[in-house]
């Protein structure tokens, strides 16, 4: 494995535990090594190649010349007022700032991570949207967004979700690799039904997940109800109808077993009334499924969150479906780190 630029540091966040095997051998090292370093990046979270102690010095002077344990520096923390929500802007090795986030509940510690700076799909809700499409992150910039975050917190992690900036449909192999090395019994540990890896509704890449068997977690954004009317909120449905979505919902139950779940953000006068709660009781009929219905958080004048009393009729309506309904109230609002609030401009969040 050869330094592409000269002078710069290979990442060793991402690599597999047999890439790590084969770069220790490279060095004239037994296949344990590879199985040590493994330990050292994922499960010890250690970012310092010298102090990897039970390794060699001499392979480790090696390494330390040639290598470094991450890729992204952290750039700013914005903690919210309550300091269960905080938000971390990085810098990626080619200089674009990508942000993850760090949820701090009572049972549960989640992180939303990043896969793509910016993102191409132009959801007029979205933050990230305004963005563009810049570019698709590597395996260890994903991985190793969560172990910042670990590291940052005096809890273990329970729950991962790729929500953050990108569509992780549209950066496939490097998400499922991602995943995988999250999911590792060697490595993070942890368990496949705690990552979830949201799609706005491309449709091939739901057959092709359903088909290749994966068991973490999928949901799906729908936000809508009428093709028309999505299609103004999410161009992608232009591409992808609702039908299609649907069908593609329903090859994965049959394919895995697994149901999915509907992501449904509620933005006044768009996505909120009585009767986009009808017709997607009657759309979800007979599908197993999950509803999470998200109000809506603005980052700018564009679109609004309905009033508290509007949200609670959606919702009763809904109920009376026949799958499972609950409510995300994002927290972290405040520093712009709730659903679709994220996005970096000109080298910074937008609104900090
Ligand atoms: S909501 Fe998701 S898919 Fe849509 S523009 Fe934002 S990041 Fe992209």
């Amino acid at each position: 494995m050869n330094n592409e630029i000269k002078n710069e540091k290979v990442p060793l966040t991402g690599m597999t535990q047999s890439e790590l095997t084969h770069l220790c051998k490279e060095y004239g090292e037994p296949d344990f090594r590879g199985n040590q370093l493994f330990n050292w990046i994922y499960s010890q979270k250690e970012r310092n190649i010298m102090k990897m102690e039970n390794l060699p010095k001499i392979l480790r002077d090696s390494l330390d010349e040639n290598y470094k344990v991450s890729s992204l520096q952290l750039s700013k923390v914005n903690a919210s007022s309550t300091g269960q929500t905080s938000k971390y802007l990085f810098s990626i090795p080619s200089g674009e700032k990508i942000e993850s986030v760090l949820i701090e509940e009572k049972k549960r510690i989640t992180v939303c991570l990043s896969t793509q700076v910016g993102c191409a799909l132009g959801c007029t809700f979205c933050a990230t949207a305004k963005m563009g499409f810049m570019k698709n992150l590597s395996v260890g910039e994903i991985v190793d967004q969560f172990l910042f975050l670990q590291n940052a917190s005096e809890r273990r992690i329970t729950n991962v979700v790729f929500m953050g900036m990108g569509e992780p449909f549209l950066n496939y192999g490097r998400v499922i690799s991602a995943a995988q090395l999250l999911n590792d019994p060697d490595g993070i540990k942890l368990g496949a039904g705690k990552i979830t890896i949201s799609t706005a509704g491309i449709v091939p890449k739901i057959i092709r997940y359903a088909d290749e068997g994966w068991k973490f977690k999928l949901a799906v954004s729908l936000n809508g109800t009428v093709d028309k009317e999505r299609s103004k909120i999410m161009p992608i449905n232009k591409k992808y109808s609702i039908n299609d979505i649907l069908s593609s919902a329903q090859y994965f139950y049959e394919k895995t077993g697994s149901i999915i779940t509907f992501e449904y953000v509620l933005i006044e006068n768009k996505t909120d009334s009585i009767g986009d709660a009808l017709k997607l009781k009657y759309l979800l009929k007979g599908l197993p499924c999950k509803v999470n219905v998200i109000p809506y958080n603005s980052f700018d004048d564009s679109f609004q969150r309905p009033d508290t009393k509007r949200i609670e009729q959606f919702l009763n309506e809904l109920k009376s479906g026949s799958f499972i309904v609950t409510v995300r109230w994002s927290h972290g609002t405040e520093i712009s780190a709730g659903c679709g609030q994220l996005a970096v401009m000109n080298g910074d969040n937008i609104e900090n």
